[in-house]
């Protein structure tokens, strides 16, 4: 006897071609009559609600007075809810992200009940290969999803474990046909039985027990009330099966039971029998570029600052804290940051986006007034203060903002030594703007807002103070113009194309055409890059740039501006018209003592249905390219041998290599290594005759939600095909990297941690006498400098330092982007009488020894650990 467990469930896209708004409505009308059948009859047994606690939050917003039924039908393990607060995407969201999502998740359900301690995601676009690692620190064995596996990756069974290269292992029932083949089941007899055959077939097939799903609901998808009627016509059907209403777990319990399972590895990006959108990982960068960001500032810059405050005895908000993660996790749903949604949703989302990043840069801006205003000092002098957070001393070439009425002054730190610094720009500020006070007084003598650059080494995770005080001899500028850049690294010269070349002094090596420009039509929608048919792409190599050069005593900056002319629309590019443009500006900025090249570029697109990516050949003909996803790092082929055979073997869409990173993408071999570290753009192809090239996706243009048969991935529209003129992304659009040519293998020479240190900039803050927003003094005196945390050696890679949510310890987490297993330890600058190792739920695991205030761990590759100190 085969048992058919039909799980009622439905898979709840808060937004997509539908705004949140319209979901809401549909949402408490459904709950009501989830909660009816539940309460009304019990034999409906269970109801799963999707994975996600945003369903409840959304509905308790309006219907509060019905906690408590809830509460009870959780508790009889009826409504299942949990774990993870959104439905989020694996592939361009950071580990801290993910790890959120779970702890919020789970958080939210301790007032109900327990969750379902399943990692519940069936309709992500791919799968990251560090789940396993994320899950088992939240105690979770068992993973339910349906893209981006294919026999390929070892198995034609749809269920087995998955390990992580650490060792980390989940059970994995996967939905080979996807979540929603129960939807809408039919009375009528014969369409029942038409549709049924189908799945059965392919779920017999790959079950390993007499055990298969029927998930029963979809997209938004009422509970179907005549379950019951479906179920008896289904018996009568197939009378070797039993059909009973069930929960996944119960799945679990059988699969538990086979002994056999075979035990996968890796991601799961192939697009044979199912779309995972390998591409879409570039559609509205402006959004996907304000996610890379926001993540960045909140984990390396606020959480840090905020857990330095708290050891100097400030309150850490986590009540402020918590509703930013939310804001984002709630465009971390794979419909929300894949952007393939309409214009009215992009736009929901883009606020969502911009109310996380004011409450980050306020949140940020008022620890550190709180440290600098609280400083223990005789004099009420003007001060500057750098923070670094991370935990090494570093020196660093840091460019800051000095707000002063006198004319001319000097920065003295509190030994009294005095920094050479260099003014990059002074400008009048009218003191209205810095508090309206002083003008109602009748003061109306102006400010001067200096920009000035210094270099200086900054104690690790702490800060340095600088008094600013009056001096007789003018500020001043060492900057001139030159023709060529040189550093201790590299020497730079720019082309008349507006394209580099970087002679790396250590290495002996010259990179040259570093940032041509490659333009080519997209065809596709917001799911999918698509080119044309035998297109010629347009390049940069015949660009007319005007180049300058400056460079002072600490670094060099180039502007490049060039327009590159291109067709205005597809119908233009097919005729082959240059009748349109996309403006640029390039900012290079490269610190002398450091071989990170900051690359920031500045564009006016003018032109619609295309792809804009910058290259940067590194001379490396490669097999594979290496770059991060969560906690760790994965090596990718330039190539996928289903290049060749994926139209004769129907697959869902072409296996191009267009892969997602979150941090930095590399070539190397055992010599040397460039990559391309990223503040905003995550998706990169290796390209070039000999895969030598690193192209990085600067901006792709579409007009339609989803369309059918397009090069890249033949048949059904995704989605639907609903115009959404705002993806063509007309207008400006800002993007940081880096590049960073180095020794050694991209993994060898650790470049996770440089890429960290180019996303964790100095920050700073400078204290005058006057604020229009006033704050009464605090009674905490902080010192003058301050370190509070130092790593003992280098190696892993800072994740995130913040407070616990429930104790009053640290939480340090930090993981090994390298290929061998390091040591991590780390020395506290104040008496830590108990180090633990945690999960990622941040409950403690393990006794740390700790000596001298010094803890640490062995980390293996790809490993992530937690601390609670
Ligand atoms: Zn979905």
């Amino acid at each position: 006897m085969k048992n058919v467990h039909i799980v009622p469930h439905m898979h709840w896209d808060r937004e997509w071609y539908f705004s949140t708004e319209e979901s809401r409505i549909l949402l408490v009308n459904n709950m009501e009559e989830i909660l009816e059948m539940l309460e009304s009859n019990p034999e409906y047994p269970h109801y799963v609600l999707d994975g996600q606690t945003a369903i409840l939050e959304d509905y308790f917003a309006i219907k509060p007075e019905n906690k408590d039924r809830v509460k009870k039908l959780v508790q009889e393990g009826r409504l299942i809810i949990g774990p993870w607060y959104t439905q989020t995407d694996e592939m361009v969201v950071g580990g801290e992200s993910i790890v959120r999502n779970l702890l919020y998740g789970l958080k939210d359900c301790e007032e109900f009940g327990s969750p379902m301690m399943i990692g519940y995601l069936p309709d992500s676009f791919g799968q990251s290969s560090q789940m396993p690692q994320i899950l088992n620190g939240f105690d979770i064995k068992y993973s339910i999803f349906w893209r981006g596996t294919s026999e390929r990756h070892g198995t034609d069974k749809t269920e087995f474990y998955w390990e992580t290269d650490e060792g980390s292992k989940v059970l994995v029932q996967l939905f080979p046909l996807g979540y929603a083949i129960g939807k809408y089941l039919p009375e009528d007899e014969e369409k029942l039985q038409e549709r049924i055959n189908k799945y059965f077939a392919v779920l017999d097939r790959g079950a390993t027990t007499g055990n298969i799903i029927l998930p029963n609901g979809h997209d938004q998808m009422p509970i179907q009330k005549n379950i019951f009627t479906i179920m008896e016509k289904l018996r009568k059907l197939y009378p070797d099966r039993e059909f009973f209403l069930s929960r996944y777990e119960n799945i679990f319990a059988e699969l538990e039971r086979n002994q056999e399972l075979p035990t996968l590895t890796g991601e799961f990006l192939d697009g044979k029998y199912s779309r995972v959108h390998r591409s879409i990982y570039s559609t509205r960068m402006d959004i996907k570029a304000a996610n890379t960001r926001i993540e960045n500032k909140i984990t390396n810059i606020l959480e840090p600052l905020a857990s330095l405050a708290y050891s100097l005895g400030f309150e850490y908000h986590h009540g402020l804290i918590e509703p930013i993660w939310k804001e984002i996790m709630k465009n971390h749903a794979h419909d929300s940051i894949g952007c393939c949604c309409s214009d009215k949703v992009h736009q929901e989302i883009s606020n969502r986006f911009f109310l996380a990043e004011e409450k980050v840069d306020q949140l940020i801006h008022f620890y550190k007034r709180k440290i600098v205003d609280s400083m223990a000092t005789e004099t009420e002098q003007d001060r500057l203060c750098a923070f670094n957070l991370l935990p090494y001393e570093r020196e660093d070439v840091m460019t800051a903002s000095v707000i002063s009425k006198l004319g001319s002054f000097k920065l003295v730190d509190e030994n009294n030594a005095e920094l050479e610094f260099e003014v990059l720009d002074q400008e009048i500020m009218d003191p209205g703007l810095i508090d309206r006070q002083i003008v109602h007084y009748g003061n109306y003598d102006p400010f001067i807002k200096y920009t000035i650059q210094l270099k200086d080494r900054i104690p690790a995770m702490g800060y340095k103070t600088y008094f600013v005080t009056e001096s007789d001899t003018e500020v001043r500028s060492s900057e001139s113009a030159v023709d060529q850049v040189e550093t201790d690294f590299y020497k730079i010269t720019v082309n008349p194309n507006g394209t580099l070349n970087i002679f790396d002094k250590k290495l002996n090596k010259r990179f040259s055409n570093i940032l041509m420009l490659e333009d080519g039509g997209d065809d596709g929608d917001e799911y999918d890059f698509s080119p044309l048919p035998d297109e010629k792409l347009i390049y940069s190599d015949k660009a007319k740039a005007d180049v300058n050069i400056k460079q002072n005593q600490f670094e060099a900056v180039i502007t490049i501006r060039y327009s590159l002319t291109v067709p205005e629309n597809l119908d233009d590019r097919k005729n082959l018209l240059a009748n349109s443009s996309v403006d640029v500006q390039i900012t290079v900025t490269v610190a002398h003592h450091k071989p990170i090249i900051k690359v920031a570029f500045d564009i006016d697109n003018h032109a619609k249905d295309h792809r804009l990516r910058a290259l940067i050949p590194t001379g490396i003909a490669s097999s594979f390219s290496v770059s991060d996803n969560q906690f760790g790092s994965i090596t990718r082929h330039v190539i996928d041998e289903a290049m060749d055979i994926w139209e004769e073997e129907d697959w869902d869409e072409r296996p191009d290599s267009i892969y997602p990173m979150l941090t930095y993408a590399g070539l190397s071999d055992k010599e040397y290594g460039v990559s391309l570290l990223t503040n905003s753009s995550r998706e990169y192809e290796i390209v070039g005759e000999e895969y030598d090239t690193i192209a990085v996706t600067l901006f792709r243009s579409v007009g339609v939600l989803g369309k059918e048969n397009m090069l890249r991935r033949p048949g059904r529209p995704s989605g639907i095909k609903l115009p959404t003129p705002d993806s063509q992304l007309l207008g400006r659009i800002s993007l940081d990297f880096s590049l960073l040519i180095h020794s050694d293998s991209t993994l060898k020479a650790n470049v996770a941690r440089m890429a960290k240190e180019y996303l964790t900039p100095i920050h700073f803050y400078n204290k005058i006498p006057f604020n229009a927003m006033k704050l009464n003094n605090a009674e905490i005196k902080t010192p003058l400098s301050y370190s509070f945390l130092n790593e003992v050696q280098p190696g892993a890679v800072l994740s995130t330092l913040k407070k616990a949510e429930k104790e009053d310890r640290y939480v340090l987490r930090f993981y090994n982007a390298t290929d061998e297993e390091i040591s991590a330890s780390f020395e506290a600058r104040h008496a830590v009488e108990e180090a633990q190792l945690a999960n990622l739920n941040e409950q403690p695991m393990k006794l740390l020894k700790v000596q001298n205030n010094t803890f640490g761990t062995r980390v293996r590759t790809n490993q992530v650990r937690t601390i609670l100190f």
